[in-house]
């Protein structure tokens, strides 16, 4: 996982398109009650949290490859 602001700079790891998706908090360790946004690779899983998301969750540190 790691940060873009743009859900059309494509996937890092095999260059497909990314979708918006919405998954749960837990499922990405925020410290919020709320589903979050990120951009996950249909081809290969890989998510990407935008920018704007980790402002909206105060996170900072969220950002790195897991
Ligand atoms: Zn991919």
């Amino acid at each position: 996982m790691c940060v873009t602001s743009e859900y059309d700079l494509g996937c890092a790891n095999c260059g497909g398109s990314l979708a918006r998706r919405e998954v749960p908090p837990e499922a990405l360790a925020f410290p919020v009650s709320e589903s979050v946004e990120v951009a996950e690779c249909p081809n290969c899983g890989g998510r990407y949290v935008p920018e704007a998301t980790l402002e909206r969750v105060g996170g900072d540190g969220f950002g790195r490859q897991t």
